[in-house]
């Protein structure tokens, strides 16, 4: 019998039931619109999030909330100018949501495999895939794809210094990585643009919805345009772009606000959990000669928020099978990404590889970490994957 069922990460509203009012409020104020007062206060919430001291650098961050962060993804692409025919870096170890917005601006995604500390993209992969894309073409990549995969931030200093040398922007898809920092400055600021996630899964949720951040008003302006028709201002509603519905809704932007009052104790329990996990798998005695290692922070500078704890096998083993046995016993456990180099649909796609993404999706598997995992579920897991590799 299962002991019960202990997912990845689960929405958590919270105990106030701050959400609820604010959804309270737009009802009895008929605000049930993708625009409204939850709307304009979940981004000054957000915006304040981001606006405290931030190590060295500190600079203006403004946020539009749309309906999901592969919308936040594909107009922070119209907004760098990306479009047919043009090429985008893209981080190949992830969800497929940051390298398919590319595709929808009808551009070409050019896939660059990780790097051991962060598992994030490889600057010298990324230079090496910018010299080869201007050698091979005679023009630059548009803009660069970077993830804090996981939550854990990615190697800022060498991607921001090759974005600078090369003069293309950055695109910091920060899903996982609300509450995370790199040598004291938040994710989601180190992109010329950066983009949230509010799924149902992530560090807080608005059920559904994203977020876009960017450093100054004319850009947020220009992205609720887009998002909202590129409505010229006519009453008439002229058009001279092509625009799209992705603003969030006032409803989902209540959740939001809500959430926001339990921001820091998710982040803390999601830290919690990872410390859990690693003291249990230090002290666990495999007698088969499995290694097991729980990915950490390389050094101080880097402070992940763990939004997913995740592990590597020191030998290779069939995660999807082992995925399922945990699953027979009430766990949810997924293997790490399959990179997007290796996917089917992109297989016609430009790579720079070094077999590490690849290594990682052969090798490891993310555990529960959300908000409804508790001590006692992180031992029982850890007990089971022990049972499950004997
Ligand atoms: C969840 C996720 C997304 C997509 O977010 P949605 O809000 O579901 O569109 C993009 N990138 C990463 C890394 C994610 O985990």
């Amino acid at each position: 019998m299962p002991y019960h069922r202990i997912h990845l990460c689960l929405a958590h509203m919270s105990p106030t039931g701050a959400e609820q009012r604010y959804i309270q409020e737009a009802f009895n104020t008929n605000w049930i619109a993708p625009l409204g007062p939850n709307v304009d206060a979940f981004e000054e919430a957000l915006a304040r999030h981001f606006d405290r001291p931030q190590g060295a650098e500190k600079s203006p961050v403004y946020v539009a909330a749309v309906s999901s962060c592969t919308a936040a993804i594909h107009l922070s692409l119209l907004l760098l100018g990306v479009g047919k025919d043009d090429e985008v870096i893209c981080q190949s170890f992830s969800f497929c949501a940051s390298s398919n917005p590319v595709t929808y601006c009808e551009a070409t995604p050019i896939f660059v495999d990780s790097e051991e500390d962060t598992w994030n993209m490889s600057p010298e992969l990324l230079e090496e895939a910018i010299k080869d894309r201007i050698a091979k073409t005679g023009r630059k990549p548009k803009a660069i794809i970077v993830v804090d995969l996981y939550g854990m931030p990615a190697k800022w200093d060498e991607i921001t210094a090759i974005s600078r040398k090369y003069d293309i922007p950055v695109i910091e898809d920060a899903a996982n990585a609300l509450g995370s920092y790199f040598k004291g400055r938040s994710c989601g600021t180190f992109g010329d643009i950066a983009t949230l996630s509010f799924n149902g899964n992530k560090m807080i949720t608005t059920s559904g919805g994203g977020a876009l951040i960017c450093k100054d008003e004319a850009t947020k302006k220009r992205a609720i345009f887009l998002a909202t028709q590129a409505k010229e201002p006519y009453l008439h509603y002229e058009h001279e772009t092509i625009g799209y519905n992705y603003r969030m809704s006032n409803i989902s932007a209540g959740i939001g606000r809500g959430q926001m009052t339990i921001l820091e104790d998710h982040i803390n329990h999601h830290k919690h959990v990872h410390k859990l996990y690693r003291e249990l798998f230090l002290n666990t005695n495999l007698t088969n000669n499995t290694n097991i290692f729980v990915q950490d922070n390389p050094n101080d500078d880097f402070d992940s928020n763990f939004w997913l704890t995740t592990i590597l096998f020191k030998q290779e083993i069939d995660t999807e099978a082992f995925c399922l046995k945990l699953d027979k016993a009430g766990i949810e456990a997924r293997p790490l990404w399959k990179p997007m180099h290796l996917q089917p649909v992109y297989k016609h796609a430009p790579a720079f590889t070094n077999g590490f993404s690849e290594y990682l999706f052969r090798h490891g598997i993310c555990l529960p970490s959300g908000p409804w995992v508790t001590d006692d579920d992180v031992r029982y897991i850890v007990e089971k994957i022990k049972e499950a590799i004997v």
